[in-house]
């Protein structure tokens, strides 16, 4: 015995608060906003929309979807060069050649880019194109990559795992806000439940939650959520109104035809009016005073 005894106050060791970094310091204190290209944000008010295929197939078709996706306003494309698939046989992305194309459609385009990054061995060659790198639900948990982009100074956007808490998305950013990276966003994808209707469950509650919790950004993909091209609109309207800081949505000019994620695909011809009407609940939720 050393006299000490758990109660002592003088002697307690306080334990860190498990995300000490990404957790909101007050219920007033400032939500953080992620720049991204120079003049495009993630919060702060303002409702980003990010669009583009599933996967990168070809540099011809990645510029069209860049071009759809800046004439109604994106703020970001979307595409990814690596793939993380279910199945070792489906395509598991272009690779290089994939993010030469994306920085081709951001040089035609001024688009900023996110895309994905699997592995710690891509990490300079994602981060060289990267203005977002994109971290997949299936690697939200795995620590070593995500203690490798807390070191770079790209932006990182931490998809919520397929069955994870929203305490353990908490920790997967505190990881990279450890490694002196400040602008992580969370995003909201769909989590496994026994419900079978669609591919995912959105957790809209958790985008309020984790704004409570937190203060970075939130935003929600209903694509991946959804699994079904008719959600991906009442879900994305939903998103906007529950105050998500934007949304991430996957669009082809022929989804029946995508390599990738094809049945949960906004057409191109389509994703104009979508934006409209999403950025109008947006704009409309802005309006409505907090906890009113
Ligand atoms: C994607 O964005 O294409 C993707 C694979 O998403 P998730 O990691 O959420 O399944
Ligand atoms: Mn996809």
């Amino acid at each position: 015995m050393n006299g000490m005894t758990p109660a002592d106050p003088d002697h307690e060791i306080a334990a860190p608060h498990p995300y000490r970094l990404a957790q909101r310091r007050s219920s007033e204190g400032a939500a953080s906003v992620v720049e991204l290209g120079g003049d495009r944000r993630i919060g702060g008010g303002s409702f980003a929309i990010i669009a583009g295929p599933c996967a990168i197939e070809t540099r011809e078709q990645t510029l069209e979807i860049a071009r759809v996706a800046r004439d109604a306003g994106a703020t970001m494309l979307r595409g990814g060069a690596y793939k993380p698939r279910t199945s070792p046989y489906a395509f598991q992305g272009l690779g290089d050649a994939g993010l030469q194309i994306l920085a081709d459609a951001r040089a035609h385009t001024g688009l900023p880019i996110v895309t994905e990054l699997m592995d710690v061995r891509d990490v300079e060659s994602v981060a060289a194109v990267a203005d977002m790198i994109q971290i997949g639900a299936r690697n939200m948990q795995n620590y070593a990559l995500l203690t490798e982009v807390g070191r770079t100074r790209v932006p990182v956007m931490i998809k919520r795992g397929l069955s994870s808490t929203i305490d353990e998305l908490l920790m997967a950013a505190e990881y990279v806000l450890k490694g002196g990276n400040l602008d992580a966003v969370l995003c909201e994808r769909g989590i496994r439940t026994f419900e079978t209707a669609y591919r995912f469950t959105l957790d809209l509650a958790a985008v309020p939650v984790l704004k409570s919790l937190s203060h970075l950004p939130v935003i929600v993909d209903p694509c991946h959520a959804a699994g079904r091209r008719d959600l991906v609109e009442p879900l994305a309207l939903a998103a906007a109104a529950v105050g998500a800081d934007g949304i991430i949505v996957e669009i082809h000019p022929d989804p029946d035809n995508a390599v990738c994620d094809g049945p949960q695909t906004l057409r191109c011809c389509d994703f104009a009016r979508f934006a409209e009407r999403v950025q109008h609940v947006a704009d409309a939720a802005r309006l409505v005073p907090a906890g009113v």
